[in-house]
């Protein structure tokens, strides 16, 4: 047997030993048992690929409550070494702590890691409960930026001096006029920058020609906040049309064509941009896209979005595929090759202990993980046992009680039942 190494970054590339050590938090709440489900499903399927050649030695991190109570310290200083020394990592969800100057401990590691890019795949399986007719119609990669925007945590309570003071400068500036109860708001600012927009979209583009997906959409409120996430747009187009340029077309393209040559040369010039298989770039105003992927999700293959619309999307539409039991995620830095793969979410603390709920979401951040680290047969593998269980209606409670002949299952015998099937 090999000896455990780390993963290594040379030349910019992930360099993935047969016996990387790979990180991981288990989690707070439910996190414990649904962490032990898939360990052994992400066991099992790295044996059945690659027999005694390859191995993951899972090496165990602590934050959150467990790191509280050892250490008195929610998010330990060798917790965030260790991140940053192993670059790949898994974790389960974490309490975020109550109280004033906490700050949530997932976004202190998307900030203090830089890890941009929330990576949220949703796609449907059939069997899965849906609220919706045509569930699967979604097959939608959200690419959330995920280190500005509101949630740079800058908050000024009313009242306080430092409420006080952006008061002054806003009327230094000839702007208080602009808010309607000054003496009694509360603050928060909202940092976009065009260095943050562009790696976003970059990465969303990337991704989008390697994977062939048909398009990209910006989806902002820059109809509104013209400064922030209209420029958010702004910029989105400018990394298109000027590193991506033979790859792309982009619907200013197609409103320029329009304009200059009429409606039906800019819709021949599209249709030949899809035939020559470029990615369309588009992008929508966030109300509207709420409706419009509730109504033809089909219509959407990536999107890229800021930090506030990001986390709302991909929750409304992880609920027409399942809900946040299905749903992996991963936050990324494709500069530094950091990733910290998680489930997206929360710890739901009422039901720790009871061996009930679905591993699923922590399984599939496991299998974005495998890709991640181009170990795509073991990703396969655990995927199509996913698909597998759940036609077959064995499922855990979430689902097993919008069904109405399904096997229900407890988290640890949903990963027995994935082991047998792989
Ligand atoms: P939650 O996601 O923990 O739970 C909300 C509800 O979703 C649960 O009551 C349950 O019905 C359902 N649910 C959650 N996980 C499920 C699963 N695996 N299978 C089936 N159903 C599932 O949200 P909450 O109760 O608002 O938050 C609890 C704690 O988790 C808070 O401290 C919160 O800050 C934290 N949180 C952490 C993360 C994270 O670590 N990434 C994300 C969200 C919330």
């Amino acid at each position: 047997m090999k000896q455990p190494e780390k993963i290594k970054i040379m030349d910019e590339q992930l360099i993935v030993p047969d016996n990387p050590i790979i990180p991981y938090i288990a989690g707070d709440g439910i996190g414990p048992e649904i962490w032990q489900a898939a360990q052994r499903v992400f066991d099992r399927a790295v044996c059945k690929v690659y027999g005694d050649y390859r191995k993951v030695h899972w090496k165990q991190l602590f934050a959150g409550e467990t790191a509280y109570q050892n250490s008195g310290n929610w998010l330990p200083d060798e917790t965030l070494k260790a991140f940053r020394e192993y670059f790949v990592a898994i974790k389960g969800p974490l309490t975020t702590p109550i109280g004033e100057g906490h700050r949530s401990i997932n976004v202190t590691l998307r900030q203090e890691l830089d890890l941009f890019a929330c990576v949220r795949p949703v796609q449907y399986y059939i069997g899965t409960p849906s609220p919706v007719k045509h569930p699967e119609n979604v097959d939608i990669t959200v690419f959330r930026e995920n280190t500005e925007d509101i949630y740079a945590g800058i908050d000024f309570e009313s009242g306080s001096t430092e409420a006080e003071e952006l008061l002054n400068l806003l009327k230094k500036n000839q702007q208080s006029n602009k808010v309607r109860f000054p003496e009694t708001s509360s603050f928060a600012i909202k940092p976009v920058s065009s260095e943050g927009s562009k790696r976003i979209v970059r990465a969303a583009l990337d991704y989008a020609i390697a994977h062939k997906k048909s398009s990209v959409t910006l989806v902002h409120k820059g109809n509104i906040m013209k400064k922030t996430e209209g420029s958010f747009k702004k910029w989105g187009y400018e990394v298109a049309a000027t590193e991506f340029k033979n790859q792309v077309f982009t619907n200013l393209e197609y409103t320029q064509i329009k304009q200059q040559q009429g409606q039906s040369a800019a819709v021949q010039a599209q249709l030949q941009a899809k035939k020559d298989g470029k990615v369309i770039v588009n992008d929508i105003i966030a109300d509207n896209f709420f409706q419009q992927s509730l109504l033809h999700p089909e219509n959407f293959d990536v999107v890229v979005t800021l930090n506030l619309n990001g986390d709302y999307i991909s929750d409304a539409l992880a609920a027409q595929v399942g809900g946040i039991g299905i749903a992996p995620g991963a936050n990324i830095n494709y500069q530094t090759k950091r990733a910290i793969f998680e489930a997206t979410h929360g710890t739901a603390p009422q039901f720790a202990g009871q061996n009930k709920l679905n591993p699923t979401s922590l399984i599939l951040s496991g299998v974005m993980l495998f890709e991640y680290i181009g170990w795509g047969k073991v990703a396969l593998e655990i995927k199509t046992a996913i698909a597998t269980a759940i036609e077959k209606q064995h499922v855990t409670i979430d689902f097993a009680a919008e069904l109405s002949n399904a096997v229900e299952l407890s988290t640890s015998d949903f990963a027995d039942y994935l082991i047998e099937l792989i």
